[in-house]
């Protein structure tokens, strides 16, 4: 759904291109050229997390093609439907750490702020497959109990805006939340954790932009991209347009088998991101979702990856490789084996 505020009652571009998103399997394939063999196993699948994905992206996915990297994040397949041993619907233990609903403190210093359940893409890896948005985020009421939460506890310094997507919300609604959380003296950084830079470049539209540039505190945006065909050249100028008003930019991907398992892909991704000024941040291990087990990469394979790359390109183009383990202080790095 798309929020209206009374001070935004026209629809923004961005929003009709939101609302428009691909949701059909049956068009999706129409639209890739793709075998009508593969209709069955994805409306199967998409019962239980329904397909989406916008046109700018499918603009992205090679025709013909049922390998492309790109396709692969977003056509749901019957094999999501097995369910394995270690593969759960909570795979980080997000619910037990939620001190007031909407809100996660897991880790020092930081809380991640859970805005809303909608996406402009369903990634079919996600953790949050599962997750239970209309009870596990913050309404008006909680609202008013979160910015409680923080403002009683000096040691938070900087708030995580999650989802879900917090870029699906309107300028306006961003507006509001910018202002609860000015009033909060301790908080050094607001951060956002986004996919919509690449899968939605619209987004960025220029009441976005000012809004972030109003802002005292320091903007971090931490943006998902898995594979370089995912930045064209649309994607490319907004990353530097977030730059250029004095945003942060850092990328956080997840290592996906038949994805960007490779490397060359993710050479390839680190460049890329670079050249639009965003630094390669995390490369996330798999988190064991419920139907996501065809992504997994093996340790073993993970962390050669990694070696390979930091023998291929400068160090600060190299992102940590990291897994998330429930009750855990922080996000673990994966050591490899120094040669
Ligand atoms: C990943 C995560 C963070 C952010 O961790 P960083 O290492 O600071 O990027 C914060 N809170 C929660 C609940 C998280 O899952
Ligand atoms: S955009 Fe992020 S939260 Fe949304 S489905 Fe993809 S990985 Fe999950």
């Amino acid at each position: 759904m798309i929020p209206r505020t009374a001070t935004t009652w026209q629809t923004e571009n961005w929003q009709k291109e939101l609302a428009s998103a691909i949701r059909d399997p049956r068009e999706l394939l129409q639209e890739l050229d793709l075998p009508m063999s593969l209709l069955a196993g994805a409306q199967q699948a998409g019962e239980q997390f329904p397909l989406r994905v916008t046109a700018s992206y499918l603009s992205r996915i090679e025709k013909a093609n049922p390998d492309d990297p790109l396709l692969r994040q977003i056509l749901p397949l019957a094999v999501e439907l097995d369910t394995s041993d270690g593969y759960r619907l909570d795979p980080v233990g997000d619910l037990s750490a939620s001190p007031v609903p909407g809100l996660l403190h897991k880790y020092h210093g930081r809380v991640l702020l859970v805005t809303t359940g909608a996406c402009a893409i369903h990634c079919r890896y996600c953790f949050r497959r599962h997750y239970p948005y209309a009870e596990g985020c913050a309404n008006s009421t909680q609202l008013d109990q979160i910015i409680e939460y923080i403002q009683s506890d000096i040691t938070i310094t900087e708030v995580i805006l999650s989802g879900g997507d917090p870029l699906t919300l309107s300028n306006s609604r961003l507006a509001e939340l910018f202002k609860r959380l000015n009033s909060i003296s301790h908080l050094k950084r607001i951060r956002l954790h986004t996919r919509l830079p690449i899968v939605l470049p619209s987004r960025i539209d220029q009441g976005l932009l000012a809004l972030f540039s109003e802002q005292a505190r320091q903007i971090v945006l931490v943006v998902h991209c898995n594979h370089p065909n995912e930045i064209d050249s649309q994607v490319s100028k907004c990353l530097v347009q977030l730059d250029q008003i004095g945003v942060s930019l850092l990328n956080q991907s997840v290592l996906l088998s038949g994805v960007n398992d490779n490397i060359v892909s993710l050479t390839e991704l680190s460049e890329r991101l670079f050249a639009a000024k965003t630094i390669p941040y995390y490369l996330h291990l798999l988190d064991r979702v419920q139907g996501a087990e065809h992504f997994e990469v093996e340790r073993d394979k993970a962390t050669d990856l990694i070696q390979q790359l930091r023998n291929l390109l400068p160090g600060y183009l190299v992102p940590t490789l990291v897994e998330e383990k429930e009750g855990a202080p922080a996000k673990l790095p994966l050591t490899t084996n120094s040669l």
